[in-house]
């Protein structure tokens, strides 16, 4: 589990954050580096493993929840229709720096493809 992240303390609010949403499961806040005009973090709140790679069946659930919720809060945002990209980075190659699995939502220009 992955609680003695930043992200775990931003979660538990030892270091502030910009919310956008929060409800029992989820913490979502903006990227302190955008990359993108909107860019923001959809986190669970507990029991978080640190990658989707240590998710089991266990997590299905929850993790569909962060899923949708990334996705609404898109949509809370106006960009059902133009567009938006959710983004889970896993193990070095794939960027990440956090292990706190954490889905980021980037919107607002034109993404290109493939990433870099
Ligand atoms: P990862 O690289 O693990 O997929 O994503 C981590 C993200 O956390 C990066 O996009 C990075 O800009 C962001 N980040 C790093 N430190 C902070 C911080 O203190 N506050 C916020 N809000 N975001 C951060």
């Amino acid at each position: 589990m992955a609680t003695d992240t930043l992200f775990g303390r931003i979660i538990r609010g030892e270091i502030p954050s910009d919310k956008v949403f929060e409800d029992d499961d989820v913490l979502a806040f903006r990227d302190i580096h955008p990359a993108a005009p909107t860019h923001i973090l959809v986190n669970p709140k507990a029991r978080a493993n640190a990658t989707i790679d240590a998710a089991t069946p266990e997590d299905a659930a929850r993790h569909g929840k962060l899923l949708l919720t990334a996705a609404q809060i898109a949509r809370d945002h106006g960009f059902a229709q133009d567009g938006y990209r959710l983004v889970i980075n896993t193990h070095d190659d794939g960027g990440q720096t956090v292990y706190h699995l954490h889905v980021h939502l980037l919107a607002g220009r034109q993404l290109t493809w493939p990433p870099g």
